[in-house]
């Protein structure tokens, strides 16, 4: 039986961009078609495997492993793929209704749950030399533990007070989470969906002010 100690969850945080790995992670895909060009980073194992080393959940020696055991075991790789992507609908689906303030469906909660109990099943102590961490463990070396941590960090958002902060940005339709003092953020970046905006705004004025004279 092989083990595999995986990092410590916590370390992803340091890498992601949106406020929350699970916001990373829906946000390897244009969910809205009228943002062009529409993209999904996902295109398969190889692209999947890559984005989540990119997030720091693969090492570079793990991303290899992963790779040699695709090439291995196509039918797996693509059910995986499918497992993947299927989590990543369900992730999309209710953190864009709580950023519109709506109960997310409990079907997709269920479905998460289900994520929850397998990845759970792994989650394990060890002593390292600077002191006691929750891991990953993976026993069956399987393609699609990538998901655990992503799943974790999806129940861990979904329960904490930054669940009232998760919005959609009104430029590029991203999702954050808002970190500003008054709550009010509108958009994932000021400085490129927040100026885009702004400058947006000003043309339509001075178009406006154009037309009045
Ligand atoms: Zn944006």
């Amino acid at each position: 039986m092989v083990i595999i100690v995986l990092m410590n969850t916590n370390d992803i945080y340091s890498f992601v961009k949106y406020g929350d790995p699970c916001l990373d992670f829906i946000n390897s895909k244009v969910w809205n078609t009228r943002v062009k060009p529409f993209a999904d980073l996902f295109i398969d194992y190889e692209h999947i495997v890559n984005w989540f080393r990119h997030l720091g959940i693969l090492s570079d020696e793990a991303l290899e492993h992963q790779l040699e055991l695709a090439t291995k075991h196509p039918i797996e790789t693509q059910a995986a793929v499918e497992k993947i992507i299927k989590l990543r609908d369900v992730n999309y689906r209710i953190l864009t209704s709580l950023a519109h303030q709506e109960m997310p469906p409990v079907t997709d909660l269920e479905i998460l749950n289900q994520y929850l109990d397998e990845a759970m099943e792994h989650r394990q102590v060890v002593l390292t030399p600077n002191g006691i961490h929750w891991v990953w463990v993976n026993k069956d070396v399987s393609l699609d533990w990538i998901l655990w941590p992503i799943t974790h960090a999806t129940a861990e958002l979904l329960t904490s007070e930054r669940s009232l902060r998760i919005r959609e940005c009104n430029g590029c339709y991203w999702m954050f989470t808002d970190t500003s003092r008054n709550g009010l953020r509108r958009w994932c970046d000021m400085k490129t969906c927040g100026n885009r905006a702004k400058a947006h705004r000003h043309y339509e004025r001075a178009k406006s002010t154009k037309l009045e004279k």
